[in-house]
């Protein structure tokens, strides 16, 4: 288990183990810190006929079929964008009768927030009145976006975000070339997603972005060819921005008002190119427009 989520993992094992646990849990924390893992692991937990002491024994019939994706009890939804409702009804179903294994029953929905409102009205009574040592497991990281009945009906939990220092220490497991900290600051609170930014092999990185950075900011590029540059990626080279200015920001306790305000507009940048039509490589270009105009940063 990631470190910082060992202390709820150990929490959550021991309200099993004492009977005490909710059937519906609503697991609440942003995306890269390893829900999804700690959902399974905890399923695991769950199914397993022999476990001691809060761990799965990994040896049982329960535990051999799961680690083989096998175990009949054990059930998923994934959404790509939404959960329809046939895809809950479907998962209901497969709940409801007695446990093929004769243990628990476990179904995780990873982004339960992307249900529809059908999808989600179809899940209220089974939330309610789950079948017989059932266990549900609801995941997200937009928990305004689930309808209050579901909130209301499970039981909260909100997963622990690592520090830099957990992020640094657990990164420095996985991966063993040397990192910008810039980077590692950037993603600090997302370990899982900072581990994938720098296991893809990116066309754009956080390298590339601040050389990028500097051409324009000493006139070698203009900015719509930059911004043509980075247009496959551009969500992403907004938050970068938005970062890079923090820094700027932070690092200037004479903090000149053209700065603050250029800050300002790279978080409306970043909000704005999550609506639906927007012209994004235009957002982008007009940040990267005021930035060149930026003198104070030049290094
Ligand atoms: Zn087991």
């Amino acid at each position: 288990m990631y470190p910082w989520l060992s202390t709820t993992f150990s929490q959550l094992a021991q309200r099993k183990q004492d009977n005490k646990l909710h059937h519906a849990l609503l697991l609440l924390g942003p995306q890269g810190i390893g829900k999804a893992d700690f959902a399974k692991q905890f399923a695991g937990l769950l199914l397993c006929n022999k476990s001691v002491t809060g761990q799965r024994c990994g040896v049982c019939h329960a535990c051999l079929l799961q680690d083989a994706g096998n175990h009949p009890d054990f059930h998923e939804v994934v959404s790509d964008k939404q959960i329809g409702v046939d895809q809950i009804r479907e998962a209901i179903k497969k709940l409801s009768g007695s446990a093929q294994l004769s243990g628990a029953k476990v179904l995780i929905i990873y982004a339960a927030h992307t249900m529809t409102e059908s999808s989600a009205n179809a899940l209220l009574k089974t939330l309610e009145e789950p079948t017989a040592n059932t266990y549900l497991l609801l995941l997200t990281h937009k928990a305004e976006r689930l309808l209050p009945t579901i909130i209301s009906r499970c039981e909260r939990f909100i997963m622990p975000i690592p520090d830099i220092t957990q992020t640094q220490a657990w990164l420095n497991t996985q991966w063993d070339k040397p990192v910008d900290a810039e980077f590692v600051s950037l993603y600090a609170s997302s370990p899982l997603t900072l581990l994938d930014e720098l296991q893809q092999e990116q066309k754009i990185n956080y390298e590339v972005f601040k050389t990028g950075l500097q051409d324009l900011l000493h006139q070698r590029v203009n900015p719509s060819q930059l911004a043509a540059d980075w247009q496959e990626q551009v969500e992403k080279i907004l938050k970068w921005l938005q970062f890079w200015l923090h820094l700027q920001v932070k690092s200037r306790p004479d903090l000149p008002n053209s700065l603050w305000q250029l800050h300002q507009h790279a978080i409306q940048a970043v909000k704005r190119v999550r609506n639906p039509g927007v012209n994004k490589v235009l957002v982008l270009n007009q940040l990267l427009t005021d930035i060149a105009q930026l003198k104070s940063v030049k290094k």
